[in-house]
């Protein structure tokens, strides 16, 4: 079997500018064609990921890297997290600044003793690594903290996918890989739910938000608080690595959601090579290669839904 991939660039609430969800297709399809090639071509499902979440870090677009949204403060934190789901092991960083890419940081990590470092720990690792200072503030982004700042912060959260739509709650990206070898690997970056409280720790760089095992690899997007409190990832993972059916997980998974309310979505992959997301928030932004063809979530209706391509 050939690689498989799916990678996400948030959930939230619904796109209403159709230019924008044209937008956003044509980034997430030309982002997963690359990693698709690069699996293709033989890299390992971890190398994949990488290279997946600086793509997606790169586009202004979505909240991860350049164009992360600002905190309550004003600056950018953003956290990100990597797991290698065939020695299952995670590593990240939480509430980085000044870099480009945080998937870089949870990357050397891997190799680690101390797998996951927070903010000044990870800003440490940074210069230890020489990584070159980076802004990643957008002026877009900047516009919009200053809006909120002028309505005395009255929204919970900042618009997270960069469109004109100021009512959009989307960000974060996330990539999951299955290479020609049947290895699985999971990436998570954001900067976080914005203009949240300094020191507010997101779910990506926990097992919650980023999970991964030989059997089943998940990356969430959403509300870090509801993601955490479901531990989505690693619930959908173990329940797959002990047996359950990939759509009976995924279905019991979801319906727990969304009795409880929450405001989410994941994507995620099988070591048989079967594709999977769900969601209980409005949209997610998704897109997958099956080996064959490109498909995508960005028209499904709002509310809990969920898919499986089988291999
Ligand atoms: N899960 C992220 C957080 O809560 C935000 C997002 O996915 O949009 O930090």
């Amino acid at each position: 079997m050939g690689p498989k991939v799916i990678i996400h660039g948030g959930a939230g609430s619904a796109l209403h500018d159709q230019g924008g969800l044209a937008a956003v297709r044509q980034e997430l399809h030309a982002i997963v064609d690359q990693i698709y090639q690069r699996a293709k071509g033989g890299h390992r499902a971890v190398d994949c990921v990488v290279y997946g979440c600086q793509l997606l870090e790169d586009a202004p677009r979505f909240n991860a890297g350049y164009g992360s949204v600002l905190q309550s403060d004003g600056q950018v934190r953003m956290s990100a997290a990597l797991m290698d789901g065939q020695i299952q092991r995670l590593s990240g960083v939480i509430n980085v600044s000044r870099v480009a890419h945080p998937i870089d940081l949870a990357a050397h990590l891997q190799g680690a003793e101390d797998r996951v470092l927070s903010d000044v720990g990870s800003m440490e690792l940074a210069r230890e690594l020489a990584l070159p200072l980076f802004d990643p503030i957008t002026d877009l982004r900047l516009r919009e903290w200053m809006q909120e700042r002028a309505n005395h912060f009255q929204r919970a959260m900042a618009g997270v996918v960069a469109e004109p739509d100021p009512q959009a709650r989307r960000g974060t990206i996330g990539v999951v890989v299955r290479d020609r070898d049947g290895r699985l690997a999971v990436g998570t970056s954001t900067g976080g739910k914005g203009l949240e409280r300094i020191g507010r720790v997101s779910d990506a760089a926990t097992p919650a938000g980023t999970y991964a095992t030989p059997q089943a690899a998940v990356s969430c997007t959403g509300i870090g608080e509801d993601i955490i409190d479901e531990c989505f990832a690693a619930r959908v993972v173990i329940r797959i690595s002990d047996g359950m059916a990939p759509e009976t997980a995924l279905a019991k998974s979801f319906a727990e959601a969304t009795a409880n309310q929450r405001d989410f979505g994941a994507i995620g992959l099988t070591q048989g090579g079967d594709i999977l997301w769900g969601k209980t928030s409005d949209v997610l932004l998704a897109a997958y290669h099956t080996g064959e063809t490109l498909g995508d979530t960005l028209d499904q209706p709002h509310g809990t839904q969920m898919g499986r391509i089988a291999a």
